[in-house]
């Protein structure tokens, strides 16, 4: 059961389709930044040209309609059945679980591929210190209601110094729960974690190592689908910058749109939606950065998260840190 690095791929597309960034809950790992993307609800009828000009036919796009919290949009079913006439590949909603304004009984499984549900913990001990009080009972009732109502769900797990000790409960969880596809993220310094003071969150290359592949496996022979992102390389391993070889987009309702996730707490968007077309920004953007090469590896991690090198005496990094868009995929083995 060896994971499987999933390479970039140029004929695939991943819409992260930001469709407002209020939430009701305030996870503190959150990585909405209100300076950078705004506080604005789109009304549908612009989230429908957005995606409209988002859509390549003849290439497969997955759209991800995230938030905030996306089911606090009164109108996200409107936005799921036109995303499904134009014919994107698949359709996502990334959600925390509490399915707010009856969108299980406002959509259906046919126009919906997955809801895809944050769960930072297997207990309300654990989970509600990072996502807040009932977070745990709310999700899981939500699960459950969407399960009983035919839905696909996959199950997000941010991994943090706060919860690493608690991946190993998950795999048994997903199984109680009857959920077969489990993301494990590693948590960003971006957004809330990033504020000046905020306690730091980052988890070491080796309690990553030590934990999340071992994890990775166990769910695996449980029958679940598992992916969860590279960040380190191995020594031989070949660094690429997704945003020079993948066709990502991050999209805001204030109308950024990134390439990279790790450039969002910067104006370094290198696109803008400007009287609803698409545009390039001049630069300095995202994109002279993609072409930096460094030794050790990915160049924002560097700027952003340095806490994730090391180096030797002779001040050589130890590791290139990979793209934090490049996963590694385990595929389900039961025992
Ligand atoms: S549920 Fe998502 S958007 Fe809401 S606070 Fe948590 S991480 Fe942020
Ligand atoms: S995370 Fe690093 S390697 Fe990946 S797209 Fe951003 S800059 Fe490029």
């Amino acid at each position: 059961m060896t994971p499987k690095t999933v390479a970039f791929r140029k004929d695939a597309r991943n819409v992260f389709f930001h469709i407002l960034t209020r939430c009701n809950f305030r996870c503190r790992h959150c990585y909405i930044n209100p300076r950078e993307h705004g506080t604005k609800t789109l009304p549908v009828s612009t989230v429908e040209t957005w995606l409209r000009v988002l859509h390549k036919p003849g290439k497969a796009s997955n759209l991800i309609l995230i938030g905030g919290e996306p089911t606090l949009h009164q109108d996200l079913p409107r936005m799921i059945r036109c995303a499904r006439r134009l014919g994107y590949a698949s359709i996502t909603v990334d959600t925390n679980g509490t399915f707010c304004h009856g969108i299980l009984d406002k959509t259906s499984p046919d126009d919906l591929d997955y809801f895809s549900v944050g769960l930072d913990g297997s207990s309300a001990e654990v989970n509600d210190r990072i996502r807040g009080k009932n977070a745990f009972k709310r999700a899981v009732s939500g699960m459950e209601k969407a399960i009983k109502k035919g839905f696909r769900l996959s199950l997000i797990y941010t991994v943090s110094r706060m919860n690493i000790f608690d991946l190993k409960n998950m795999p048994n969880l997903l199984t109680a729960l009857g959920i077969n596809r489990f993301f494990i993220q590693v948590v960003g310094i971006r957004g809330r974690s990033a504020q000046v003071g905020a306690p730091s969150l980052q988890v070491t290359r080796r309690q990553w190592a030590s934990v999340v592949p071992r994890v990775a496996r166990r769910a695996a022979g449980l029958g679940i689908q598992v992916t969860y992102p590279k960040v380190f390389l191995k020594p031989g391993e070949r660094f690429e910058c997704a945003g020079l070889v993948a066709d990502n987009y991050f999209v805001f309702p204030n109308g950024r749109v990134y390439r990279c996730p790790l450039c969002e707490d910067f104006p370094l968007h290198s696109l803008a939606f400007n009287k609803d077309k698409l545009e390039p920004r001049p630069p300095v953007n995202e994109s002279q950065l993609f072409q930096l090469t460094i030794s050790e590896g990915c160049v924002m991690n560097k700027l952003v998260q340095p806490g994730n090198l090391d180096y030797d005496t002779r001040g050589r990094p130890r590791y290139q840190v990979a793209c934090c868009l490049l996963k590694e995929e385990i595929h389900p083995q039961k025992t």
